[in-house]
């Protein structure tokens, strides 16, 4: 089977705050480090399961956080921004058998992680579709149901892990940590990376039973930004409104073109 690895930073062991995240961070390289390890343990895990392809993306930042050294040698690692206009599945397509999110983090505006965020932290203040707080747990798993594709794997603070349980029935999850205002009381790496490596044997037969997320016929999209000046900035996308000095409202019966509607104003 062929498996699609997304990978970010904000949910790993240990993660406490956005110094930690960012490359100018003191701590960043051993976050890095953590973020490459728990990808590798999914990733060898897996790969001894059968004869699977995994592609890993490296979907923090600029995409250059994973160091490809740590990886199993039969995985492959996309690295840096593709600009793909389906979110930063930039090789990703229909031909995947599932996606693997690993080190994912809570929404924007929710408390599960003193580093939770929807793409742009310093943008978005939140997220919502059709009423509902949205994280990049539902728009990658999303843009995966739009190829047909399900998501079969989460690892991640709990509240991701929640988010993941509550919308997906079986899917696989590994709870790294619980956010307490601007603290975690984590798991050590060691204890992570042993989880991660025992419930990814559960991904072969996860791929068997998941459907991909089945998608609603409407999508009513809001956007909340800190500043009002960026709000009126993307209020120029076509089919935009404005409808508060902060919020703007996006409707479409297409995730597709939500997903160009998020690149473009996020
Ligand atoms: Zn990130």
């Amino acid at each position: 089977m062929k498996f699609y690895m997304l990978c970010d930073i904000e949910g790993v062991a240990g993660l406490s705050c956005w110094d930690e995240a960012r490359p100018s961070g003191s701590l960043y390289p051993a976050m890095a480090r953590e973020m490459s390890l728990e990808a590798a343990c999914v990733a060898e895990s897996l790969l001894k399961c059968g004869e699977h392809q995994i592609v890993i993306e490296d979907a923090h930042g600029d995409g250059r956080n994973i160091d490809c050294s740590l990886l199993p040698p039969q995985a492959t690692l996309l690295r840096g921004l593709t600009h793909e206009i389906f979110g930063k599945t930039g090789l990703f397509d229909e031909s995947f058998d599932g996606v693997l999110m690993v080190g994912f983090h809570d929404a924007a505006s929710s408390p599960h992680n003193p580093t939770s965020h929807t793409m742009v932290s310093s943008r978005i203040f939140q997220l919502k579709v059709n009423g509902a707080i949205w994280g990049e747990f539902e728009m990658f798993a999303y843009a995966a149901a739009y190829r047909g594709v399900p998501t079969l794997f989460v690892s991640g603070d709990d509240g991701v892990c929640a988010a993941a349980e509550r919308q997906i029935p079986s899917v696989v999850t590994v709870p790294t940590k619980t956010g307490y205002g601007y603290g975690v009381l984590t798991k050590t790496p060691e204890a992570v990376q042993a989880q991660l490596a025992e419930q990814a044997k559960k991904i072969p037969d996860a791929a068997g039973k998941i459907k991909p997320l089945p998608l609603p016929e409407h999508f009513h999209v809001e956007v909340t930004y800190h500043h009002h000046y960026d709000a009126y900035g993307c209020s120029h996308y076509p089919g935009a409104v404005l409808v508060s000095p902060t919020t703007l409202t996006f409707d479409t019966d297409d995730y597709g073109e939500v997903l160009r509607f998020f690149y473009f104003v996020f």
